[in-house]
């Protein structure tokens, strides 16, 4: 039997993928965001323990809903929980689902087998260079992780969804984004880039949780701006 360890479950996910989808959001995650949303899913404090089994019936008892859309395991960190995500990659393709991996590229390595039952990789891009890299995410690996698991996904010619956070004051000027569209010539399979913005709204849980903010007072990123950003990043 294999144990997971589970933040929450959405059944009706829109974004995180294509079509309808059940979430999956694992706990555990080394990286440490600044803007992290969901500082809770970094421990396994508070985890719901679920056997892949289990699991796996709850998703079959809503699969006619999937059929268009699928499964998609997020986090925290997804990678962290190998063994289980395997497992469950594998029992969703036994079922005929399509799965995506909503990631940050950190885990701790068996990215071959986990790939191999993977449909759709969902890249979250922290930043390109690793002086901006470690600043962001506070992980002492520099990019070395990312890199790697970057690398199997190109191997095995995984679709990519890159999805990167854009800040006030960190990484929301022009010259940031003319790099990164730069960083991202160089990546193959790529089928969207997606710009998220922003916003404050983790800030209340950092409080509960007793971790200090490192972004406190940085407004939420304004929607006209990014969707500038967006533009340039979409020319040619
Ligand atoms: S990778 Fe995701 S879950 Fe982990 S700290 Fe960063 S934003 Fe939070």
């Amino acid at each position: 039997m294999i144990k997971g360890y589970i933040d929450s479950i959405e059944t009706m996910g829109l974004v995180d993928g294509p079509g309808v989808r059940f979430v999956v959001f694992l706990k555990g995650c080394k990286l440490r965001c600044l803007f992290c949303h969901n500082p809770e899913t970094w421990t396994r404090a508070n985890a719901t323990e679920i056997t892949s089994e289990e699991l796996i019936k709850r998703i079959h008892k809503y699969h006619s809903y999937y059929q268009d859309g699928g499964v998609t395991f997020s986090g925290g960190e997804p990678l962290l929980q190998p063994e289980f995500l395997i497992d469950m990659l594998k029992k969703c393709k036994m079922i005929n689902l399509h799965t995506a991996l909503d990631t940050s590229g950190v885990g701790i390595g068996n990215y071959e087998e986990i790939l191999k039952y993977t449909d759709l990789v969902i890249l979250d891009v922290k930043a390109y260079t690793e002086k901006e890299y470690n600043h962001i995410t506070r992980f002492e690996d520099n990019m070395e992780e990312f890199n790697k698991f970057l690398e199997v996904c190109q191997k095995l010619n995984k679709p990519l969804w890159i999805r990167q956070v854009i800040v006030p004051g960190i990484n929301d000027t022009k010259e940031y984004i003319i790099g990164l569209k730069e960083y991202l010539k160089g990546i193959k399979n790529i089928e969207k880039i997606e710009l998220l913005p922003y916003h404050e709204l983790g800030e209340s849980k950092y409080e509960k949780l007793n971790i200090p903010y490192i972004l406190k007072g940085t407004k939420a990123m304004d929607q006209e701006k990014l969707k500038e950003l967006e533009k340039i990043l979409k020319e040619d």
